[in-house]
C-alpha cells in the first residue's frame, strides 16, 4: 500500500503557515508500514486541485488523503473537487446540517446559513465525525483507491485521524493480509550521524524490520517497523534487532514508543509518588510548559518559578546576594542556590533549575552564549550540569528545557 497526502489551502502556498498535517500524518502512516510516496500543496482552486488528485492516482496510490478546504466558505472545495473528479453528486445531509447547528447553539449563535455547504456529502461516501468541529470528515473508495478528506485544522485532523481514519485504514491493510508493528527508541545526547554510525550494519542487514534513525525534537528516535502475519510475530522479528542495538547504544536511550522527553520523567514521578517543581532563569518558564503539555501532569508537577531578575532569584528563590556578585548569575552555585530554595519553598522532593545565556547578547569569552547551568535538587541532594548548548536564542533555550527534563531523568 502507498499514499499520497494532499494538502489544500492557498496560505500553506502563500507560506502563511506551514504543512503541519502532512508531518503528522507521514508520521502515523509509517508506524502502520503504509508508504508516503509524495506530498502535493496546491491552492483552493478547483481546476487545480482536480488535477493534483489525478496525478496522485496516476502516480499509483492507493490511499490519497487530502486535508484542508472543508470549510464553509467560498474557498472550501475539497468536497466539490473530489465529487466532479469521481463523477458524483453531492447530497445535503440533514443530520450533518443538525450537528453543525447544535454546535452553534451550544455557544449561543447562529448558525450562518452557509455552514449547509459543510454538510454536502459525496455519494457513497461514509461520513467521518468531528466531535472537535463543524467540518465532518468523508470517506470514499473508488476504483481501487481510498480517498479520505480530513478538515485542515490540525487539534481536528488528528482527533479524526486516530478515531476514524485509522481504524479504516487497518481494515484495509487486514485485507492485504498484512499487520505491521513498530517500536520506538528516544535517545538524548547522541547526533544523527554518530549514531548511525554506531548501527550502521544492523540498519544494512536488516528488511524485517527496517530500522530507521531520523533526528526529532528532543534527540534522535530509532524506529524498528516489521510486518507479519499477526502483531505479536512482528513484534517477536523486532524484539532480537532491538536487543541487539540496545547493547551498542543502550545508555543512550531514555524512553520507547510514548516515552518521549516530557512524558518519561512525569511516568517515573508518578511510580515513586513524587513531585517536581521548576526554577526558570533563560527559560522563562518553558520547562514548565513542556511538563503541562503532558495530560495529567498534576499527579507530579506542582510550579514554576521564572526567576529572570536577580532580585527574584534572591527574594523568591533565597539565593544568596554574594553568590550573585562573587560567581554571577550564570554559575554553578547560582544554579544549585535556584534548584535548592526552589524544592525548599515549594515543598516537593525535586526541583529543577536553569540559568544561562540565551544570547545573541550577553556573551563573553569565559561565559559564551550558550552556556547553561541546570540544577537538579532530589532527596538526595543536588547536582548541578554545565553544559554548552549551540543555536539561536530559541534552540539555546528548547534545548536547555529538554536538557533539563532529561537530567531529571537521569
Ligand atoms: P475551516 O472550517 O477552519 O475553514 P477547513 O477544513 O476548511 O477548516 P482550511 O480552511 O483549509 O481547513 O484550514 C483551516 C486552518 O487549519 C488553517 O488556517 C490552518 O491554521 C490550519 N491548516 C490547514 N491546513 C493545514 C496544514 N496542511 N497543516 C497545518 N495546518 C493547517
Ligand atoms: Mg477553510
Amino acid at each position: 500500500m502507498n499514499a499520497e497526502l494532499i494538502a489544500v489551502g492557498t496560505e500553506l502556498l502563500m507560506g502563511q503557515i506551514a504543512n503541519t498535517n502532512a508531518q503528522y500524518l507521514s508520521q502515523r502512516m509509517a508506524e502502520i508500514g503504509i508508504a508516503v510516496y509524495h506530498h502535493a500543496v496546491v491552492g483552493d482552486n478547483l481546476e487545480r486541485a482536480q488535477k493534483a488528485l489525478g496525478i496522485a492516482k496516476q502516480r499509483g496510490a492507493n490511499v490519497i488523503i487530502l486535508c484542508g478546504g472543508l470549510g464553509p466558505t467560498e474557498d472550501d472545495l475539497t468536497r466539490q473537487v473530489v465529487a466532479s473528479f469521481l463523477g458524483k453528486t453531492l447530497n445535503l445531509s440533514d443530520e450533518i446540517v443538525e450537528h453543525i447547528r447544535s454546535f452553534y447553539t451550544y455557544r449561543g449563535r447562529e448558525m450562518p446559513e452557509n455552514n449547509k455547504q459543510q454538510a454536502l456529502v459525496i455519494e457513497g461516501a461514509t461520513v467521518l465525525d468531528n466531535p472537535r468541529g463543524t467540518a465532518p470528515g468523508q470517506y470514499i473508495e473508488a476504483d481501487g483507491v481510498h480517498y479520505f478528506l480530513l478538515p485542515g485544522p490540525p487539534a481536528e485532523l488528528k482527533g479524526m485521524y486516530q478515531e476514524q481514519v485509522l481504524p479504516i485504514l487497518r481494515h484495509v491493510q487486514g485485507a492485504a493480509k498484512q499487520v505491521f508493528a513498530s517500536r520506538y527508541l528516544h535517545t538524548f545526547n547522541i547526533g544523527e550521524s554518530s549514531l548511525e554510525l554506531k548501527i550502521k550494519d544492523i540498519i544494512e542487514s536488516q528488511s524485517n524490520p527496517t530500522v530507521a534513525p531520523y533526528a526529532s525534537e528532543a534527540g534522535c528516535t530509532i524506529r524498528l517497523t516489521a510486518s507479519a502475519a499477526t502483531e505479536d510475530e512482528a513484534r517477536a522479528l523486532i524484539t532480537p534487532v532491538e536487543k541487539a542495538i540496545r547493547e551498542r547504544i543502550g545508555h543512550y536511550v531514555y524512553g520507547i514508543d510514548d516515552e518521549t522527553l516530557p512524558v518519561k520523567p512525569g511516568l517515573l514521578l508518578r511510580e515513586k509518588g513524587q513531585r517536581v517543581v521548576t526554577a526558570e532563569s533563560c527559560t522563562g518558564g518553558m520547562i514548565g510548559q513542556m511538563l503541562t503539555d503532558v495530560s495529567g501532569c498534576s499527579d507530579y508537577f506542582y510550579g514554576s518559578v521564572v526567576a529572570y531578575d536577580n532580585t527574584i532569584k534572591e527574594r523568591v528563590l533565597g539565593v544568596d546576594p554574594q553568590v550573585l556578585r562573587e560567581h554571577g548569575a550564570v554559575s554553578e552555585e547560582t544554579a544549585k542556590q535556584m534548584a535548592e530554595g526552589a524544592r525548599k519553598l515549594m515543598g516537593v522532593e525535586w526541583a529543577i533549575s536553569v540559568t544561562g545565556i540565551a544570547g545573541p547578547g550577553g556573551g563573553t569569552p569565559e561565559k559564551p552564549v550558550g552556556l547553561v547551568y541546570i540544577g537538579v535538587a532530589g532527596p538526595g541532594g543536588t547536582t548541578v550540569g554545565e553544559h554548552r548548548l549551540f543555536g539561536d536564542r530559541t534552540q539555546v533555550r528548547l534545548r536547555a528545557a529538554r536538557t533539563a527534563l532529561h537530567s531529571l531523568i537521569e
